[in-house]
């Protein structure tokens, strides 16, 4: 006898996470091209090391309350309006789970980002995709038009994951204006240490003037602690206690806590790592468009490359000359690079440069 999985489950792709090839750059994951900060590991270290009362015998603090109560100070937020959770993708899980189910529609500009999709079939809910602009970017107006009295959450990307564009805080506003409150908006900020466009919006400011908006976070990315899992939801305290009814217990583990508590105390020794990264993208945009590719200006850690139904093509001859890059098939689809170390970009602009189709 088989055992009888969901019938929504056959249409259902896996996640798939960007490939890790022996000897290759990875430029897939949107990952910080730098070592963990000292400060970092010692705080794991000391987790880890803990005695017998603080342990790795003993389940980690479930509201993981000192990490909490560090971003409440930083963010300017009560406690009460703030929730962990095992990476924010984690987060975007439950927040489908906790307002949507069969029939309810979830919102989202495509391409963005991939598990969108993904957790809002696995609660049974249906996935409404809203086409980006030619320029590639979040198109809020025809968002706002596909709200419908089933839609229960609509994601804001920005900066879009894979596009790299944003959407200007006046424009948000005036979106965000259009739907109906009842309906909750998530502004995923994963990239945002990332944006230096001034009229970028702050979803943590928003959520506190707009109960129907969450914003999600992430020290996957800037932070550097994608290994560990660790992203925070801010939004009403109604709702973030809906997030935690729907999470899994102990999601965030003990290292991660102290991980995201030193890396959050270390944002000094950050910001040039962040610098950096900018730097770099703004160097590989621009050699990118003089060989003749059509990049849309990124706020974000990577760059995407349009190729539609040559993204595989080319993902495979930069696979050949060393680099791993993300390709999306389909419609709207093309290559998301991540913007690694000086050398790690110059391999993969020499892969760009010797492209045959490009
Ligand atoms: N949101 C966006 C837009 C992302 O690109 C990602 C990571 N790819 C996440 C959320 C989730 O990141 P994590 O689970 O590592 O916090």
């Amino acid at each position: 006898m088989t055992v009888r999985l969901r019938s929504a489950l056959a249409a259902l792709p896996a996640y798939a996470p960007g490939r890790t090839v022996p000897g290759a750059v990875k430029l897939a994951s949107n990952e910080l091209p730098f070592p963990t900060l000292p400060v970092v590991a010692e705080a794991v270290a000391a987790a880890a090391a803990g005695d017998a009362a603080r342990g790795l015998n003993r389940y980690p603090d479930n509201g993981a309350t000192a990490l909490v109560r560090l971003l409440g100070e930083r963010l300017g937020q009560d406690t009460e309006r703030i929730i962990v959770g095992c990476g924010s993708v984690a987060l975007c899980q439950q927040l489908v789970q906790a307002v949507a189910g069969e029939g309810d529609e979830v919102l989202f500009g495509w391409r963005s980002f991939e598990a969108y999709p993904i957790v809002t079939e696995i609660a049974g809910a249906r996935p409404v995709r809203v086409p980006v602009t030619a320029g590639q970017a979040l198109d809020l107006d025809a968002l706002a038009a596909a709200v419908t009295p089933r839609t229960r959450l609509v994601y804001v990307c920005t900066p879009n994951n894979p596009t790299g564009t944003t959407v200007a805080a006046a424009e948000l506003e005036r979106f965000l204006d259009r739907v109906p409150d009842d309906v909750l908006v998530a502004v995923d900020e994963a990239y945002r240490e990332f944006d230096v466009e001034p009229g970028s919006p702050d979803g943590v400011e928003v959520a506190s003037r707009r109960s129907n908006v969450v914003a999600l976070r992430t020290l996957s990315k800037a932070y550097g602690l994608a290994g560990l899992r660790v992203g925070y939801a801010v939004g009403d305290p109604a709702v973030v206690q809906a997030l935690g009814k729907v999470a899994v217990p102990f999601a965030v583990n003990l290292l991660a806590q102290a991980a995201a508590v030193a890396a959050l105390g270390a944002e000094e020794e950050l910001r040039p790592r962040w610098a950096a990264v900018v730097r770099e993208r703004e160097r590989v945009t621009e050699d990118l468009r003089e060989l003749g590719y059509d990049v849309p200006t990124s706020q974000a850690n990577f760059v995407w490359l349009p190729l539609a139904d040559a993204a595989l093509d080319f993902a495979g001859h930069a696979e050949q000359h060393g680099v791993i890059v993300r390709a999306f098939g389909g419609p709207g689809g093309g290559v998301r690079v991540t913007v690694g170390a000086p050398a790690e970009n110059d391999l993969f602009l020499a892969a760009a440069r010797s492209y045959p189709g490009r």
